[in-house]
Formats: structure tokens, C-alpha cells, sequence
């Protein structure tokens, strides 16, 4: 259940609306590259202009200094929005101050005006009251349709609703109703995959799912982590020393909840992460002290391949391997495959990279869901309160 008020459940005809989106895209020479975020937020810009809504869009990009850095402006995101939406959108190259406000001050209904990268200011991230209220000032009320950012307490994501009724954008709600809907009822068997770089990152996530499915699936450089703490040798492979010790709680609480848990069984290695590696195929207890696993093995493929087809509810987070390259994509894109493939159950697929290997393979429209926010979504899914997400009206 959703408990916050939506835009829906305002009046937003001729109102100045602040909307707070995650446009936090990926740039290459000033060109972006994937548009991901920016359609993601058409619900809530197309709904707030079809209800003559002035729209006022503020997002960050990047990690600028606290100042203005031309190579994190928004400007780009402007065109690709243009065309998305159909509509011309006005930018300016302030967040805040007098430029802006007389840009605001000329807006009709329906039109939609971008403010330039909203880090520039150091008082985004360091929540600032006085730059918090500036940016408050520019509006009648604030839609915070940026799931992607609703883990931190910023001037646009927390502090301006001090000033302006708020309420959550479609993404947000989205996002939020679907993960807690996920872990709330899922269908059985629920199948969660979790893979990635490490442990630790998703160490939080691991555990709450384990209250609730019937599987987990652990790939990834983070197995290594749970396989050192089986005892196994793993070579050179990525291994989190520091988290042996939870990772054995890990095992343990896996085996008292009845959760059949599904770690490699045979590997990919190879010495060094190429294009060109000499990869071989080995079993877990079995990895050359010289070499490192960086995909899961074929006879692993085809177990969890197995726990996918039969689920009804599935998680999947992190990659099975360095998908990036060749020689170890195979168990992300099998993976990726019998996601897709099972379409009686409801898939969630979250993670920047687990999203980027979806795209690779050409599978993104072949799920139930694609989450945007990674780390907002882990902190909701381990339970963590989402600072954004607490700041809006309730219902
Ligand atoms: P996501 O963004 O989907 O949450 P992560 O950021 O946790 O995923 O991890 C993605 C990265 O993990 C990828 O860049 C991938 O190359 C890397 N990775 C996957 N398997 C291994 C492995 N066996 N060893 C080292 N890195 C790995
Ligand atoms: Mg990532």
C-alpha cells in the first residue's frame, strides 16, 4: 500500500509545479547516452501538462563540486526531453535566482521549464534552509518524482517541502508500491538472483530477502565472499575478507529459514579480465590458485535456469559476471533469458548494471518491472527509511 498523497490527488491546473525528477543520466561528449530516466518521467510531465500545470523540472547530474561545471550541466537532457515529450521545454542556466524566477515568472499553463543541475548549488546536498526556501519560492507545489535520489535528505528532495505541499510523482509511486508489493505478497515461489560486484553493497538486502522467498540465487563476484566462508580455495577472485564472517551468518540463517540457496557449482576463470582471457570451466572447489571466476559455469546456468522457471514472483540484482566483456556474459544472459522467458510470473529487475546487461541482451521490455533507483531501491527493499519518500503528504 501506498501512503503518501500523489499528484493525482491535487489541483494542478494553473499552478506552478516543482517537479524534483531523476535525470541523472549518462553523458558522453555531451550527448546522452541512455535515456532511461528521462522516459521514465514522462507519466508525471505529460499528466501535470495535460492538467495545465506550469512544470518546473530540477534534477541533479553527476557529482559537480558545489559550483557550476559545464561538463554536468542538464543542457543535453533538454533535447532528448523535447522529443519525448513533444512539447518545446524552456532551459535556464540557474537553479535558483533572478534569471529563474523571472523564467518562471513569464510561464503559461502547460509549458514545462528546466532548471540547470541543482548540485551546482553546495547547498543541495548539504540541505541548506536558505537555498531549500529559494528553490521552494519558485512554486505553488512541489511532485517528487525522483525515486532515484529518495535515499538523501537534499534541498530538493527533503528541504523544499518544508515550504510546499508535496506529493509523489507516478515513478516514485511506482517504484515504491512495486518493491513493497514484491516483499509484501510475493507470489511462490519467489526467486530472488543476486549478483554484482559485492557482498557488502547488497549484504543489508540479502538478509531481508531471505524472510521471504524460497530462493536465492547468489552469483556474481560476491559469491566468493560466501564461498570463502564454506571453506572453498577461490584463486584470485574478488572475496570481501571482512565480510566472511556475516556472510557465514548469511549461510546459516539461509539454512533456518528453509531457503534453498543456489551458489555456483562450477565457474569461469580466467587470469586476467580481457577481451581476450583463456577462460576455463571449473568446479567450485576446484579454481587455480592463479586465476579468478568471473562468470558462473554452465551446469550453474542450467540449476538456476531451473529456480527461474518455476518461480512466480523474481527478484533479480547484479549480474552474474563480467558481462561486459565477452568470455563471461554467458550466465548474465542466460540468466537475463529465462527471466524474460517466464512470463507467469511477476520479474523486478533492479541495478544499474543488471539493467544496462537487460538492454545489452535487448530484454528490457520482457519484464514485469525495471526498478530506476539503485540505491534507493536496495535502501527500501533492506527496510531503510527513504528520507524523500518520508517528507511527502501522507494520505
Ligand atoms: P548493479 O548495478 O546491477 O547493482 P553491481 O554494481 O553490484 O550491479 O555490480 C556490477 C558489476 O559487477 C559489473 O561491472 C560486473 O562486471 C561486476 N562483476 C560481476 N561478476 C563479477 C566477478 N565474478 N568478479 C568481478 N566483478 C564482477
Ligand atoms: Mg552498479
Amino acid at each position: 500500500m501506498f501512503d503518501k498523497k500523489t499528484v493525482r490527488e491535487v489541483d494542478v491546473r494553473g499552478k506552478r509545479v516543482l517537479v524534483r525528477v531523476d535525470f541523472n543520466v549518462p553523458l558522453s561528449e555531451g550527448t546522452v547516452t541512455d535515456d532511461t530516466r528521462v522516459r521514465a518521467s514522462l507519466p508525471t510531465v505529460r499528466y501535470l501538462i495535460d492538467h495545465g500545470a506550469r512544470v518546473i523540472l530540477v534534477s541533479h547530474l553527476g557529482r559537480p563540486k558545489g559550483r557550476p561545471d559545464a561538463q554536468f550541466s542538464l543542457r543535453p537532457v533538454r533535447r532528448v526531453l523535447q522529443r519525448l515529450v513533444g512539447r518545446n521545454v524552456v532551459f535556464i542556466d540557474q537553479t535558483v535566482g533572478k534569471e529563474a524566477t523571472e523564467a518562471v515568472e513569464r510561464m503559461v499553463d502547460g509549458e514545462i521549464l528546466m532548471l540547470e543541475n541543482v548540485r551546482f548549488s553546495p547547498g543541495e546536498k548539504e540541505n541548506d534552509p536558505e537555498f531549500a526556501k529559494e528553490l521552494a519560492s519558485l512554486a505553488d507545489i512541489y511532485v517528487d518524482d525522483a525515486f532515484g535520489a529518495a535515499h538523501r535528505a537534499h534541498a530538493s528532495t527533503v528541504g523544499v517541502t518544508t515550504h510546499l505541499p508535496a506529493y509523489a510523482g507516478m515513478l516514485l509511486a511506482r517504484e515504491v508500491e512495486t518493491l513493497t508489493e514484491m516483499l509484501a505478497h510475493p507470489g511462490h515461489p519467489f526467486v530472488a538472483i543476486l549478483g554484482g560486484s559485492k557482498v557488502s553493497d547488497k549484504f543489508g538486502v540479502i538478509d531481508r530477502l531471505l524472510e521471504s522467498v524460497d530462493t536465492l540465487v547468489i552469483g556474481g563476484g560476491m559469491c566468493f565472499t560466501l564461498l570463502v566462508a564454506m571453506g572453498a580455495e577461490v584463486g584470485k577472485s574478488l572475496v570481501e575478507p571482512d565480510w566472511v564472517e556475516p556472510a557465514k551468518q548469511m549461510l546459516e540463517k539461509a539454512s533456518e529459514r528453509g531457503v534453498e540457496l543456489i551458489l555456483p557449482v562450477d565457474l569461469v576463470v580466467a587470469d586476467a579480465m580481457v577481451e581476450d582471457a583463456e577462460t576455463k570451466i571449473v568446479g567450485r572447489g576446484e579454481i587455480p590458485a592463479n586465476t579468478m571466476g568471473l562468470d558462473i559455469g554452465p551446469t550453474t546456468v542450467e540449476l538456476v535456469k531451473g529456480a527461474i522457471s518455476q518461480a512466480k514472483t523474481i527478484f533479480w540484482n547484479g549480474p552474474m559476471g563480467v558481462f561486459e566483456l565477452t568470455p563471461f556474459e554467458n550466465g548474465t544472459r542466460e540468466v537475463a533469458l529465462a527471466v524474460a522467458r517466464n512470463n507467469r510470473a511477476v520479474s523486478v529487475v533492479g541495478g544499474g548494471d543488471s539493467v544496462a546487461a537487460l538492454r545489452k541482451f535487448g530484454l528490457e521490455e520482457r519484464v514485469t518491472f525495471v526498478s530506476t533507483g539503485g540505491g534507493a531501491s536496495m535502501r527500501l527493499l533492506e527496510g531503510s527509511e527513504l528520507p524523500g519518500l518520508e517528507a511527502l503528504l501522507d494520505k
